[in-house]
């Protein structure tokens, strides 16, 4: 069971990719944190897409490829794949379906979180990572605290993408770009469209009763 969650910038796809990872044992894909990871590494390839993903731009399709064709070879996450932030374009898409193939894997369905854009920007400016544990805050809607979260708040912080000017672009190219391969899952018969401006435990709620209508 492969599963793309699909959706705009801050619709909720991390937030959802971990707790599907952590109930039904898959590996997330999350190709925006495979980049982040290059960046802070200060790898040739990160100094190379540091400026575009400033920007809110899309990385190049080459890749974009590159780092899937690893994840899609690794036999430890054979068929348990869950894609946040991939593909973004149809060309992705068509890409992805060839090497699903070609690696014997299957998409089992495309979940697509609907929130629209002014809670896309609140969240998107609210948004906290822990460079600790991985785990996704909002300081307005979602904030940690020691219920949620048992890492010191020291390590909170902002995504450098995420301020104001690139929210714009990262959501004119989702619509642009990224919005336009619904069709293609649709076409699939892989489509799922999920309100994403509920509670998350409601979101997530629907989710497993999709994931388990697949299973049987
Ligand atoms: P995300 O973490 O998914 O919000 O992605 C952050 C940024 O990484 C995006 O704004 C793009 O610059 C880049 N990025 C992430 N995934 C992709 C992808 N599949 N194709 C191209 N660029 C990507």
């Amino acid at each position: 069971m492969n599963i793309i969650l699909f959706g705009p910038p801050g619709a909720g796809k991390g937030t959802q990719a971990a707790k599907i990872v952590k109930n039904f044992d898959l590996y997330k894909v999350s190709t925006g944190s495979l980049l982040r990871e290059e960046i802070e590494n200060k790898t040739d390839l990160g100094n190379k897409i540091k400026s575009m993903m400033d920007q809110g731009s899309l990385i190049p399709d080459n890749i974009i490829n590159d780092l899937i064709i690893k994840v899609l070879s690794n036999k430890k996450s054979y068929n348990r794949l869950i894609f946040d932030g991939y593909p973004r374009n149809l060309e992705q898409a068509k890409y992805l379906d060839s090497q699903i193939k070609k690696y014997k894997q299957k998409i089992s369905c495309v979940l697509s979180l609907n929130v629209d854009k002014e809670s896309v920007i609140k969240r998107i400016l609210g948004r906290q990572t822990c460079a600790n544990c991985g785990l996704i805050f909002n300081k307005y809607y979602h904030p940690a605290s020691n219920k949620n979260h048992s890492c010191d708040l020291k390590f909170l912080s902002k995504r450098s993408d995420d301020n104001k000017i690139t929210i714009m672009n990262r959501f004119e190219t989702y619509l642009n770009k990224t919005l336009p391969i619904i069709d293609f899952y649709k076409e699939q018969n892989l489509l799922h469209q999920i309100n994403g401006m509920v509670k998350i435990d409601r979101i997530f709620d629907e989710i497993c009763g999709i994931i388990a209508s697949l299973e049987t």
